[in-house]
């Protein structure tokens, strides 16, 4: 078979990255998005108030991977910018997140001071269970149910209408435990950093090719495949495939913005306590997870109107949100990767045609960085299969 022409659907990073590594061999690249523009749910646009905002939620790039640091590099110029998140408390007060030795102190009011303090408490207030199965028990037996049912009770429920025993231990697993003061959100990752131009700007630098074509507001339809010699899909795989093995549920986000001005900047946080932070965690019942202030991201002020911009994010159903796709849900009972594995079946049959890729075509909750490397390595193989690498 000759390849000469390859459909990618959807501009985000998956298709991006795909789009280019196949260009750069020579392959003629079709980019289809339904969306009016690029980027995906990375996309960044300059709001009203003159300052930057990711429309899909704050982005935050970090990575341990030098293969996608060097890949990066290439597409845009990066500032260094270390993402420090805190918890709002009942009692108004700040903590540090992830948990650490600080954040033990604000909760039990004890004075703890090294490392092998912190450690002696944990197992103190840790409930012993060999092998958990599910978030509740493992959280258990790492914190207690003390630390776990103030951070990561209320919020996963807000965040997944789950509650915590319902819930993959995997996705909490996302927040490291320190032991020390460390209060960096990403402390296991050598790299953070953010696009100076912005992530728009930086995929706009990926998908910049000449062999690379884009169609926005374009839908993908199966007649289109006929016109090319592949296909590589981040469309969610359950709807290519016509739902016939059942739907494949995600959460969604309606976002709240909101502009003050700049000097009071007076967000319960952000003017009372004076803080630098960038995101806060909200830890009551309410609908909302965290508040972005965008503004103390760097580079994010492009035009002073003493105004600034906040926002605050409220997860529900994708259905409530005009089946805007955001997280895929993995629940305790392994039910949805268990659906998606029939749909992987049904994808490996027709591996000739189409291959499906990214957070909603591989049905993974991926950080950007492991998009990229998934992509990277996902081209790769793809072109050696074909004996075209
Ligand atoms: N989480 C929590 N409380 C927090 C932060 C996170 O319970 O204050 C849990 C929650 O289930 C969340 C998961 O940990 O979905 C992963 O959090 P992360 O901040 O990585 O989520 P993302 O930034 O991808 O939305």
């Amino acid at each position: 078979m000759v390849y000469r022409s390859v459909l990618v659907v959807g501009a985000g990073l998956a298709g991006a990255v795909h789009a280019r590594q196949l260009a750069e061999t020579g392959l003629h690249v079709q980019v289809i998005d339904a969306r009016l523009h690029i980027a995906g749910n990375a996309y960044d646009e300059t709001g009203p108030d003159g300052i930057r905002i990711h429309r899909y939620g704050p982005h935050l790039f970090h990575t341990a991977n030098t293969r996608v640091l060097d890949y990066v590099r290439r597409y845009a110029t990066w500032e260094p910018y270390t993402h420090r998140v805190r918890a709002l408390l009942p009692s108004g007060a700040l903590a540090p997140l992830p948990i650490n030795l600080d954040t033990i102190n604000a909760v039990t009011g004890l004075r703890l001071e090294t490392e092998a303090q912190v450690r002696a408490h944990l197992a103190s207030v840790s409930v012993p269970i060999a092998e958990p199965a599910n978030a509740a028990e493992y959280l258990a037996s790492k914190i207690g149910i003390q630390l776990r049912d103030l951070f990561f009770r209320p919020y996963t429920k807000k965040m997944w209408n789950l509650d915590l025993e319902d819930m993959d231990a995997a996705v909490v697993k996302r927040l490291p435990l320190r032991y020390d003061r460390l209060d960096t959100y990403f402390p296991e990752d050598q790299t953070q950093i953010l696009p100076r131009d912005g992530y728009t700007a930086f995929v706009g630098e990926i998908l910049n090719h000449s062999g690379i074509e884009i169609a926005l507001e374009t839908r993908f339809e199966h007649r289109l495949m006929r016109e090319f010699d592949f296909c590589f899909a981040s469309l969610p795989i359950d709807e290519y495939y016509e739902f016939r093995e059942g739907e494949l549920p995600y959460r969604s986000i309606r976002f709240h913005h909101r502009s003050e001005n700049r000097d009071a900047a007076g967000s319960v946080w952000g003017g009372l306590h004076g803080t630098d932070f960038s995101v806060v965690n909200f830890t009551d019942g309410g609908p909302y997870t965290r508040e972005t202030a965008w503004h103390r991201l760097p580079n994010h002020t492009s035009r002073e109107t003493r105004r600034v911009t906040f926002t605050r994010e409220e997860p529900c159903d994708y259905r409530a949100n005009n089946y805007e796709r955001y997280y895929p849900v993995r629940s305790a009972d392994g039910a949805n990767a268990a659906n998606y594995e029939r749909y992987r079946a049904l994808a490996e049959r027709d591996r000739e045609h189409i291959a499906f890729i990214g957070r909603c075509g591989t049905y993974r909750y991926l950080d950007m960085d492991q998009v990229i490397n998934q992509s990277l390595m996902g081209v790769t193989h793809w072109l050696s299969e074909r004996g075209l690498g």
